[in-house]
């Protein structure tokens, strides 16, 4: 009997270790609530248990992950919240689950319009909402405003108007133009659509392929997904199209985040702000680049060849913050012009 002993301890051991919260002062970890699919963002995680012996507890939350560790409250393991869209991002900070970090290694890393002045979020990289167009389209330069214009009647294709991607467009168009604007482009758009607002934004590549349509919105990353995959249908819709990045009058191209928080009851703050100072070094921004077709938010990192042949990306510079606020309202008018019936 004697012999089972201490196997019964180490399993009471390790039943107390899985149900309680992690002790305060946990060395040599840190844990990551993440919307990320792991596996585009677990090789980062590796090269910085490599470089600083820090082991990464990554933990999926592909929904709802302020408020669940807003409902973890003060025994939340959580150290950093990461998420892709801005509206994700700043729900952290709404909920008050989120404490300021103030990092000269941050701050120096992401341009101030990337970053909360109070330290509260942090964006990681860039996605871009472009133009893909069909080859016969002879314009190099569009606005946003010009997929509103009639000569494109019957042209366009585009998701959902609901879909995140186009609710943070439109958020920005009202930032940009104002809500009554705003409200006549989405009407226009919609009087120019060649099918309904359904797929995603491959599905544009490959509807300008058939013909269906002549230009569509689509993010960056996914021209670096089906030029540079192994899938061959996705290969012959990235070649088929022309790419435009296209811009806000007086401004830039429009852009979302992935980004980060650190947790407001973060129990390894100090090794939480090692790893986003590590994500935002030039090494790990150009494998972001690199593995995800993402822009680097940092000066100068290396951007994946198959994305820098899109041309130099001039960033919209409006608040990021502004964005976010404004997405309630951007679904509302999408709702309103009936974008999506
Ligand atoms: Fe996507």
């Amino acid at each position: 009997m004697h012999r089972l002993l201490p196997s019964l301890a180490l399993i009471a051991a390790v039943t107390a270790s899985t149900l309680a919260p992690l002790p305060a002062q946990a060395q040599g970890e840190v844990n990551v609530y993440t919307t990320r699919e792991p596996k585009l963002i677990q090789p980062l995680f590796d090269q910085f248990t490599k470089s600083t012996g820090v082991k990464v507890n990554a933990i999926f939350v592909e929904k709802g992950m302020a408020e669940r560790v807003a409902a973890e409250g003060a025994n939340s393991p959580a150290d950093i919240m990461m998420a892709v869209d801005v509206g994700t991002v700043l729900d952290g900070v709404s909920r008050g689950v989120t404490q300021s970090v103030q990092s000269p290694a941050l701050n120096a890393a992401i341009p101030a319009h990337l970053r909360d002045k109070d330290g509260h979020w942090f964006a990681l990289s860039l996605r871009a909402r472009l133009f893909y167009v069909s080859k016969d389209v002879k314009e190099k330069t569009l606005t946003y405003a010009d997929l509103a214009n009639p000569k494109w009647k019957g042209k366009v294709c585009i998701r959902s108007g609901l879909h995140p991607y186009n609710t943070a467009l439109t958020a920005a168009y009202i930032q940009h133009y104002g809500a009554a604007k705003a409200e006549e482009w989405l009407k226009g758009v919609k009087a120019n659509l060649a099918r309904k607002p359904t797929g995603g934004d491959r599905e544009v590549a490959r509807d300008i392929l058939a013909g269906t349509c002549d230009i569509g919105v689509g993010n960056s990353y996914y021209i670096g997904l089906m030029r540079g995959g192994s899938n061959e249908d996705q290969k012959k819709w990235g070649a088929a199209i022309n790419v435009i990045l296209p811009t806000f009058p007086g401004g830039g191209t429009h852009v979302n985040i992935s980004g980060a928080s650190v947790a407001k009851n973060a129990p390894n703050k100090a090794n939480a702000i090692k790893l986003l100072e590590f994500l935002v070094s030039p090494e790990a921004q150009a494998s972001y680049a690199k593995v995800n077709y993402e822009y680097p938010v940092r000066a100068g990192a290396q951007i994946d060849p198959l994305i820098a042949a899109l041309g130099p990306l001039k960033t919209d510079q409006i608040d990021l913050t502004a964005i976010a606020k404004n997405r309630k309202q951007a679904a509302e008018l999408i709702e309103k012009v009936g974008f999506d019936q």
